[in-house]
C-alpha cells in the first residue's frame, strides 16, 4: 500500500493545502496529513484546533487521515509506515527551502522519498499567513479558505485597523 504523509503547520488549512490533499489522495492509497506541533512557533490555532479543522474539510475523503506530530518529520513518516512525503510548491521562492529539506531528509532517512505537487495556479499566491493578515484587517477571506474555516479565523483574528 502506498502511504504518503503531507506535513505542515496548517495554521489554518487553506484551499491551496486542500487542493494538494485532494490531488495526493487521488495518487496514493492513503494520505496522512501531519499537523506539526511546533512549540517554537506561536500559531493562531492550537494543534487540536488545526487537526479539527482539517478533519472537517476532508471528511468526504475516505483515504485521508489527520494526525498531529512533534519532532522530526521522517520519524513521523516511519511511525506511519509511510515511504513518501508530499509537499506543495508554489513558486521559486519555495523551491530552495524545499530542496534543502528534502535532501536533508533523504540523508537521515534514505528509504523516504519526497514528491512535490505544483500548486493549482489559482492558489499560487496563497499562504496561511496571508489569510491571517487579511482577516486582521477585516478583509474577505472567502476565496482562500472553506467557509467554516473563515468563520473561525475571523473569530480569532485581532483586528488591527481599528
Ligand atoms: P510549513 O510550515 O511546513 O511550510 P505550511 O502549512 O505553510 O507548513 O505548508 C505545508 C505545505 O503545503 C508546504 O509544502 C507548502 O509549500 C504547501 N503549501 C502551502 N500553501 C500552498 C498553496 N497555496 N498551494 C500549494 N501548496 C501549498
Amino acid at each position: 500500500m502506498a502511504i504518503a504523509v503531507y506535513p505542515g503547520s496548517f495554521d489554518p488549512v487553506t484551499l491551496g493545502h486542500f487542493d494538494i490533499i485532494e490531488r495526493s489522495a487521488r495518487i496514493m492509497d492513503k494520505v496522512i496529513v501531519g499537523v506539526l506541533n511546533n512549540s517554537a512557533k506561536s500559531p493562531m490555532f492550537s494543534v487540536e484546533e488545526r487537526v479539527g479543522m482539517l478533519i472537517d474539510v476532508t471528511k468526504h475523503l475516505s483515504n485521508v487521515e489527520i494526525r498531529s506530530f512533534e519532532g522530526l518529520t521522517v520519524d513521523f513518516v516511519r511511525e506511519c509506515g509511510a515511504s513518501v512525503i508530499v509537499r506543495g510548491l508554489r513558486a521559486v521562492t519555495d523551491f530552495e527551502y524545499e530542496l534543502q529539506l528534502s535532501q536533508t531528509n533523504r540523508v537521515i532517512a534514505p528509504e523516504v522519498d519526497t514528491i512535490f505537487l505544483t500548486t493549482n495556479l489559482k492558489y499560487s499566491y496563497l499562504s496561511s499567513s496571508i489569510v491571517k493578515e487579511i482577516a486582521a484587517y477585516g478583509g474577505d477571506i472567502s476565496a482562500f479558505v472553506h467557509p467554516e474555516i473563515a468563520e473561525k479565523v475571523h473569530a480569532k483574528a485581532v483586528r488591527i485597523d481599528k
